[in-house]
């Protein structure tokens, strides 16, 4: 059964015999796309060559076509979505298929676990057994609910006694307060990754005074934006058309992120607001330096984070050297880390990484 993402992404995924690969046992694998499984011949059936890099998900390299005893069989997508039933969709010349229903639950409880996660708003101790619950339950329809949440509700929860309410509450709160760029990630809009929303608070801090009701002031903008002048996202550092019109989508008229920003100015939520850039700053707070990105660093893909580092003026490398300005190492880091550590760059994990994209430290 293929896996549905946050977007509604398809992504077809092995089922293995269980079997240890670099100390962990691996039972499923991914397989990206239909068009992958093609190119590699990969069947229902096959004994496999696996793969695992660093933390990332094992994948399939290759079957093993000695090994065929003809009993293999063709994979297919699903014509329907095996988690809500929708007809599976594939866009003319794409590669993914995808179910299109925003309200498939795959899609929801993964934008929600994306919102309250590590790479969101960090909610500590909401996993996905505490997700589920409070999305099955009805207690969280929209993402300001979590902040309408009272101990009473949490202590409910299955395996919740008094005490862990009161942490996850506790955790809640904590995250009230949140730097804007983060909130514009945790929200999930489609192509919208780190660099993009980093670039996107900017751009409102500089459009929006300061002052009182701020984050309903920018919600009105965008999505007065949105409406009537899409085409104002690409003033924007770093957005294209793409970007652009997944903005537009998302903040637009009936689109999925009209009134969520409304919605948790109003459960509570407040955003710090990024320094105003000023000529000088523009060149990037990473400008000059040679950054090596080792690891799964969360919310990042690794494109993304080179990405980011090249957007904020930096210099991303695949080796550690004496040169090397900065390592941020990840999830799964390995050689690299230990490199650095050897000569004595700094490290920075995830979330040093993005206060200094953010310019917020240095
Ligand atoms: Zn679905």
């Amino acid at each position: 059964m293929p896996y549905v993402g946050r977007t509604g992404t398809l992504t077809p995924v092995a089922h293995l015999r269980p079997v240890k690969v670099a100390g962990s046992t691996v039972a499923r694998a991914t397989l990206h796309n239909l068009d992958e499984v093609r190119r590699k011949d990969i069947r229902i059936g096959d004994w496999v060559v696996l793969q695992k890099a660093g933390d990332v998900i094992p994948e399939v390299v290759r079957p093993i076509t000695e090994r065929r005893t003809g009993d293999e069989r063709e994979y297919e997508m699903p014509a329907a979505c095996p988690v809500c039933g929708t007809a599976i969709v594939r866009d003319e010349g794409a590669v993914r298929h995808y179910c299109p229903n925003l309200a498939c639950p795959a899609r929801v409880s993964q934008e929600f676990g994306h919102f309250a996660g590590r790479g969101g708003m960090d909610i500590e101790g909401a996993g996905w057994h505490v997700l589920e619950q409070l999305l099955q339950r009805g207690l969280v329809k929209r993402r300001g609910d979590f902040y309408r949440l009272s101990v009473e509700d949490l202590e409910g929860l299955d395996r919740f006694a008094r005490k862990s309410a009161e942490n996850l509450h506790a955790a809640i709160q904590k995250s009230r307060r949140r730097p804007l760029e983060r909130v514009i990630a945790a929200l999930g809009i489609p192509q919208v990754g780190w660099t993009t929303a980093i670039e996107l608070a900017h751009w409102l801090a500089a459009e929006i005074p300061a002052g009182d009701d701020w984050l309903p002031r920018a919600a009105t903008h965008l999505e007065r934006v949105a409406s009537e002048e899409p085409g104002r996202f690409e003033e924007v550092e770093g957005i294209g058309p793409t970007v652009s019109s997944a903005l537009a989508a998302w903040f637009g008229d009936a689109g999925p992120g009209r009134g969520v920003l409304q919605d948790l100015h109003d459960a509570g939520v407040e955003v710090e607001l990024p320094a105003l850039r000023t000529a000088a700053a523009t060149a990037g707070p990473l400008a000059g330096k040679t950054v090596v990105v080792t690891g799964t660093i969360e919310g990042f893909s690794r494109e993304e984070a080179e990405e980011a580092v090249r957007a904020a003026g930096g210099k991303p490398a695949g080796s550690v050297s004496k040169r090397t300005d900065y390592v941020v190492a990840g999830l799964g880091a390995g050689s690299k880390l230990a490199k650095a550590e050897e000569l004595g760059i700094p490290i920075l994990d995830a979330e040093h990484f993005r206060g200094l994209l953010a310019g917020e430290i240095e």
